[in-house]
């Protein structure tokens, strides 16, 4: 955006929009220019190099269909709606994360136009430290108008679904996955869930719409691997409700869309934990049973750790590599009524939660606007983007964002 573009000559308020999931609403404003990059869309594989090139409003559902349509994966989040410049720029958490890392692990160069109207190519060889700024901290210091990742073999069916238990065995299970997350191979990814037993009629008479535990994996190995695997989640006993399958993966990106569907109100907060202790578990089954009436809420804990933490902690402006789960209570509802109610259960949920909580915060899921976001990326890396972003973007014309203030 050149200096004199009609939004700084008239110092308009700059919004940027990709695939407009930002759940603070960063991506657009009221008495300002929101730069809607929802036409720039398209992925592109060079099967040979095993790279992708993502336009800047692309989303997560272009790039993994253009990836697997040659047998390739890039590791991107569970909502194929979402755009691949947001997810990115900030993190980028999914099922295929303890194998290949975050989204940002696996992007080689980005394209940004910076605050001056020029454009950069920025990658380990060409503006490193903005490189490392831009994975993490990316919204701060330009428009990317063009992504390009490394992808990986993915040719066959990943085992994927949940098994459901009743919330009197939340213990013994989240125990179980503990375990599993711990000693289980890089392949398997676990997510252990307390939340309501929706739709009523998929459960048995007496567990429908009361809490209930569960378990969701995906495995990436060969689907015999998986059985083997999962063995010991089998073997807990029969769930109340289980769909664990071999199943194409671009189906299990597809799952969570119409969940997460455009319309419906949305909050959440989340954290990184070193462990899971028992007493956060017991919390947490506790506080399910105050989800508002008419609202769908739940507490996810996301097995994290291996190809993320093998990544060093300073290579990026992400912060949060050396926790071993993501801990997050997530909301929707469609009553206005509810918004007090259910924000409040949320913020209620993880108010004691800091106590066990590892350093930093993954920047997309802050649902509230920061004055900076130190507490986002800690005291010594704030620093570091703060000289970057005088650098960058002195005037802070990129501010609709966890912002980094020059
Ligand atoms: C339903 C839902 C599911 C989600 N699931 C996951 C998940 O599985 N894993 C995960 O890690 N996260 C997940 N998230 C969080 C998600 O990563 C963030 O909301 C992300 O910022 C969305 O990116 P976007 O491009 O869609 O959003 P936008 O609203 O378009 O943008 C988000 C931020 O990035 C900036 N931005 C957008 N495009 C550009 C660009 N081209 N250049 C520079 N800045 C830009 C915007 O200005 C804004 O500050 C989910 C969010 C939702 C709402």
């Amino acid at each position: 955006m050149s200096s004199r573009s009609p939004a700084r000559v008239r110092h308009l308020l700059v919004a940027v929009r990709g695939g407009g999931h930002s759940i603070p609403g960063f991506s657009t404003c009221d008495d300002g220019i929101v730069i809607d990059l929802s036409r720039m869309r398209g992925a592109t594989v060079d099967a040979e190099r095993r790279t992708a090139v993502c336009a800047g409003g692309a989303l997560l559902s272009e790039l993994d269909d253009a990836a697997q349509s040659v047998g390739l994966v890039c590791p991107v989040g569970v909502v194929s709606h979402t755009g691949v410049a947001g997810l990115t720029l900030g993190g980028g958490m999914g099922r295929l994360q303890r194998k290949f890392g975050l989204t940002l692990d696996n992007l080689r160069a980005v394209e940004l136009v910076t605050a001056d109207g020029g454009i950069v190519r920025v990658s380990a060889e060409e503006n490193p430290d903005l490189f490392r700024g831009v994975r993490g901290a990316g919204s701060n210091f330009g428009i990317a108008v063009s992504f390009e990742y490394a992808l990986h073999p993915l040719g066959h069916p990943v085992t994927h679904g949940t098994v459901v238990h009743p919330i009197e065995r939340a213990g013994e299970l989240a125990q179980l996955f503990v375990q599993m997350a711990e000693t289980g191979p890089d392949e398997l990814w676990l997510g252990f869930y307390i939340r309501l037993a929706l739709p009523v009629e998929s459960f048995p008479p007496g567990i429908g719409s009361r809490p209930v535990a569960a378990v969701s994996v995906l495995h990436c190995g060969q689907p015999r691997e998986a059985e083997r695997d999962l063995a010991r989640l089998r073997a807990f006993g029969p769930p109340v409700a289980g769909s664990i399958e071999p199943k194409p993966h671009l189906a299990t990106q597809r799952l969570g869309d119409e969940a997460a569907a455009w319309g419906h109100r949305f909050y959440m907060k989340s954290a990184f934990l070193h462990s899971l202790p028992e007493e956060l578990v017991d919390q947490a089954a506790g506080h399910a049973h105050g989800i508002p009436q008419g609202a769908e809420g739940e507490f996810g804990f996301w097995a994290a750790g291996r190809a993320i933490a093998q990544v060093p902690e300073d290579a990026t402006a992400f912060t949060g590599r050396t926790a071993a789960y993501w801990m997050g209570a997530e909301i929707n509802w469609d009553d206005p009524m509810l918004d007090g109610p259910c924000r409040e259960w949320a913020r209620v949920g993880m108010a004691d939660v800091g106590r066990f909580a590892a350093q930093g915060r993954y920047v997309n899921d802050v649902a509230e606007s920061h004055r900076d976001a130190r507490s986002i990326y800690g005291e010594g890396k704030y620093e570091r983007l703060i000289g970057l972003k005088r650098a960058w973007d002195p005037d802070n014309v990129f501010r609709l964002n966890q912002n980094i203030r020059p």
